[in-house]
């Protein structure tokens, strides 16, 4: 149940009906973030932290070898961002290896492979090959056709998308509207039953669509006519398949953007698209949801990405740390450089840690990863820009420097340039970063408002008397035990030096859920408008949970005989009690108030910008990825190129 806020405005009330209508709810397994908010850090489900089985791994290795023996000469990823342009034979060399239906099951002609293989894949080429096309598998496979046909797609259409997607056609996700972003609850693009009732009229505009640009097939959401619902109207939301050839499907206009430039990303206008009935996936109004379910899965790429390329840059700046030598010593001998040196080597183990424990719980099924992957999508690609940002600082000049100038002048040509500038994405795709901390905020709050939620809204006297009998139930042994519960705690199972940040853990995951109700009871209905106590309380919980983690697979490596990464965890989880101290600091001394405040003065005097005149885009020729992945040599990024020009003059 959600909290009835009278502070929000209509246009809040609806776009929050429309995310709560989506929301999950049938998950029958215990969430080990969910838990941390409540204050138990449950280390059964954490420990032993999950290895990927010996028959899994070899599968996803043997494959590994074979895209390296490819793609080290095929894929050169300076000159895809440099000619804003994937070639016709990488998709062709792509497709031969089955790398569009990695999940695909074989049934339908997929490599059948694991999440977790899925997630070592895309990390693979982003660290040694090249972002666009990790980017662009990604955005096929994450969100694209076939996870949501896997999912949620009755047998009909399993059987006739599945096997074309696995041999190379390509497949995009249309949500973002030029007006619609993070709020999807105000889409334009709508579709509506023709009088036969044997096909859907689809009409709008989708933006930033990935892939778009040469997709065979989309997933695009509409809005379909409103259900009343519980006697109160509601917005509807239904996904289509629709082939990219279709008449009506055109593209306006392809996107340049400040890194992965290869993406064929763009404009999409659909104009009275006939899609047949059979073509909608999981039923009328079940859009939304299927896009969020689908990103539980699909949302964990990203974090292996980040993980990967971090690895990569960790790997790199050793070499260089003891290679560059400035003020008579190596630069990894300063103590600034150490620091730098041990934050991105401690950084990339806590966000593989973090991301492969999601990738586990997908692959173990029907465990509730919600609070994971999306914890994982945040952490991870917040942390990379703030490492890559240190490696490239470390790297001094040449961290600046393009790849090509530094090959050309005879140096180490490592693309930390390109590097900083593919990641920066991760923090607004797949929903922004704040985004995800309401979505967290949402789940955290779940269980009070299943108890409390009369007592803030609008209830009668006896529902809320009788809410409160419940609450006074549930609370009086509950909050006890957030002072008490931790005492006898040992962790007898975890090496000494473990043990001690574990029961830190511990405290501090108490003292969370204690902050948690603190709030709710302090700031009632309006601490849903605290957007900024709620991300400090999200950061806390993620930060725990990845310390938890950390020293869970310390653990379970030791184990079996490995110390490799006994040195980053333990810097981890010592050099985080800091930040997780100094987030708990600022729930209580902010300048939140003051922010919005200023905030408010700065949009009193500042002028909206005026809607400029809608350029009337004529569409662009296209070429689909059936036809790239046929090695048909394609021209459309000079094409896209001319038309720029033309529209410059
Ligand atoms: C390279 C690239 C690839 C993309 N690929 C796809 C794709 O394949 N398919 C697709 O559908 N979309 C795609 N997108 C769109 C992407 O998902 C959106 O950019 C993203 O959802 C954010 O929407 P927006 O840019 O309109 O920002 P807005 O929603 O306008 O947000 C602007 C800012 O306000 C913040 N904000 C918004 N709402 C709130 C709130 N309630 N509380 C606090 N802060 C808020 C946001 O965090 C952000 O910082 C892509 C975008 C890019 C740039």
């Amino acid at each position: 149940m959600a909290i009835e806020n009278a502070n929000r405005n209509e246009q809040e009330a609806q776009s929050i009906d429309v995310a709560e209508d989506s929301r999950e709810l049938d998950w029958k397994s215990k969430s080990f973030m969910g838990s941390m908010f409540m204050g138990e850090l449950d280390m059964e489900l954490a420990y032993p932290y999950p290895e990927q089985s010996a028959e899994d791994k070899a599968e996803g290795d043997e494959l590994l070898a074979r895209i390296d023996a490819w793609a080290n000469d095929a894929i050169d990823g300076d000159q895809i961002d440099r000619d804003e342009e994937i070639p016709a034979h990488v998709f062709k060399g792509l497709a031969d290896l089955g790398l569009f239906g990695i999940k695909i099951p074989k049934k339908y002609g997929g490599l059948g492979m694991s999440q977790t293989n899925y997630m070592r894949i895309l990390g693979h080429f982003c660290r040694y090959h090249c972002g666009s096309v990790g980017a662009t598998l990604s955005a096929h496979q994450s969100i694209g056709i076939p996870q949501p046909l896997k999912l949620f797609g009755t047998e009909e259409q399993k059987k006739k998308f599945l096997p074309r997607i696995a041999r190379g056609e390509i497949s995009a996700f249309g949500l973002t509207e030029p007006q619609v972003g993070s709020d999807p609850a105000n889409l334009a693009t709508h579709a509506e039953l023709n009088e036969a009732g044997t096909h859907w009229v689809l009409n709008g505009e989708k933006l930033w669509c990935t892939n778009g640009v040469i997709a065979d097939l989309f997933v695009v959401m509409a809005r379909t006519p409103d259900k009343v619902i519980k006697g109160k109207p509601r917005k509807q939301i239904t996904a289509f398949i629709v082939e990219g050839k279709w008449d009506g499907v055109d593209v306006l206009h392809r996107s340049k953007f400040m890194g992965i430039r290869a993406i064929e990303n763009g404009v999409i206008r659909f104009t009275d698209v006939q899609v047949p009935v059979d073509h909608v996936i999981a039923g009328e109004g079940r859009g939304l949801k299927l896009a969020l379910t689908t990103l539980n899965d699909g949302r964990l790429g990203i974090p292996a990405i980040c993980a990967e390329t971090t690895k990569g840059l960790v790997e790199f700046s050793a070499r260089w740390a003891k290679t560059r030598h400035q003020w008579g010593k190596h630069i990894g001998e300063h103590e600034a450089g150490a620091d730098k040196l041990a934050r991105m080597a401690a950084g990339a183990y806590a966000m593989e840690t973090l991301a492969f424990f999601g990738g586990a719980l997908s692959d173990a099924g029907g465990r509730d990863l919600r609070m994971e992957a999306a914890t994982a999508k945040m952490f991870n690609s917040e942390l990379i820009s703030e490492l890559g940002d240190l490696g490239l600082q470390f790297r001094g000049g040449r961290g600046y420097e393009q790849e090509a100038s530094l090959k050309r002048r005879g140096e180490h040509a490592e693309p930390i340039e390109r590097g900083v500038r593919d990641a920066r994405i991760n923090r607004i795709v797949e929903g922004t970063t704040d985004i995800m901390h309401l979505f967290l905020a949402r789940e955290a709050l779940d269980p009070h408002l299943k108890v409390a939620a009369p007592l803030f809204g609008r209830a009668s006297a006896g529902v809320k008397f009788k809410t409160l009998l419940a609450c006074a139930a549930k609370y009086a042994t509950w909050y006890p035990k957030l002072w008490l519960g931790g005492l006898f705690r040992w962790f007898g199972d975890f090496d000494g030096r473990l043990r001690g940040h574990l029961r830190w853990v511990d405290a501090r995951t108490r003292k969370l859920a204690r902050t948690l109700f603190h709030q709710m009871i302090l700031q009632g209905p309006k601490l849903e408008m605290r957007q900024l106590i709620l991300a400090r309380v999200v950061d806390i919980g993620a930060e725990l949970a990845v310390m938890a983690l950390v020293a869970s697979r310390v653990q379970t490596e030791l184990k079996n005989g490995d110390t490799t990464n006994v040195g980053r965890g333990l810097y981890w989880l010592k050099s985080r009690r800091v930040v997780v101290d100094r987030m708990f600091e600022d729930i209580s001394s902010n300048c939140d108030a003051d922010a919005r405040k200023l905030a408010a003065e700065l949009m009193l005097s500042a002028e909206a910008l005026e809607d400029l005149p809608k350029p009337d885009l004529s569409p662009l020729p296209r070429e689909y990825g059936s036809d790239l992945t046929s090695g048909r040599q394609t021209v459309r990024a000079s094409q896209m190129r001319q038309q720029d020009d033309a529209a410059a003059k």
